[in-house]
């Protein structure tokens, strides 16, 4: 079943002398279940294409259709429904809450979802078991490594029960021992719970674990 479908999408910045055009009519489905990789060099367009599809932004031109839904047809709400609830989002910089221990970042998002307290608790210490943190619980990131910070950042990605992960460059900042712990968490993510993952990277070892790459260029897709 088709998940995400974008048709003819650019994405153009600016006029006049500044014009960059990032996206040059982008066209792309994504089946349910699928971990496809977004690869390509610097400056090509693949955040910009990962921001689109997970609804971050909106395209100049074109349309993205979930489950062959028009988005333009979404409410703003809808949205935020889709980004809240539907997808979990990881980043590069790991973006934790450095006020709050492990626990307490696993949580926000279930505050803002304003869950009760227990049932909170119950679903981030879970989850920080699942990525292997459980003893670190009441650690602040800055007390966790590199590696244990994106695994709390997945792990409160994944506090929303996520049918879809975006992740962006997710281990840009991480050695390749941390990178491939991250790697093998989506990738059990994507067999046994069936997420689809959407994933950016420039590097080819992470790419092959997903099951499909897409190779960008300037703004196009070059070959799948
Ligand atoms: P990649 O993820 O492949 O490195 P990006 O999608 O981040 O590429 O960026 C593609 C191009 O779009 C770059 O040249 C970048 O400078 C430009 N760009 C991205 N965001 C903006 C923005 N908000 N305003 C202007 N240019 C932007
Ligand atoms: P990446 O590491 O994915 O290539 P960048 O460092 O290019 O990311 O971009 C980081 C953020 O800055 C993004 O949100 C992007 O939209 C924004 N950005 C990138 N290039 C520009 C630009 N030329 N003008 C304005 N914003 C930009």
């Amino acid at each position: 079943k088709e998940l995400i479908e974008a048709k003819n999408i650019w994405k153009i910045y600016g006029g006049g002398e500044a014009k960059t055009v990032v996206l040059r009519g982008i066209n792309l489905k994504i089946k349910e279940g699928e971990f496809v990789a977004i690869m390509g060099p610097s400056g090509c367009g693949k955040s910009t294409l990962l921001n689109i599809l997970g609804l971050l932004d909106v395209p100049n031109k074109g349309m993205v259709y979930i489950k062959g839904k028009k988005t333009t047809m979404f409410s703003e709400n809808d949205r935020a429904v889709f980004r809240r609830k539907i997808s979990g989002f990881i980043f590069q910089q790991f973006n934790l809450i450095n006020t709050l221990t492990a626990l307490e970042n696993v949580e926000l998002p279930l505050v803002l979802d304003e869950k009760n307290k227990n049932y909170r608790i119950k679903k981030a210490k879970k989850l920080l078991k699942i990525i292997n943190l459980g003893h670190r619980e009441n650690y602040y990131p800055n007390q966790l490594s590199g590696g244990q910070q994106q695994r709390v950042a997945i792990a409160r990605a994944l506090s929303n029960n996520p049918k879809i992960i975006f992740a962006d460059e997710p281990t840009g900042n991480l050695d390749s021992k941390n990178s491939r712990e991250v790697m093998d968490i989506l990738k059990e993510l994507n067999e046994k719970e069936g997420i689809t993952v959407i994933m950016v990277t420039h590097e080819p070892e992470f790419a092959k674990y997903a099951s499909r790459i897409i190779n960008m260029k300037d703004g196009e897709i070059v070959e799948h």
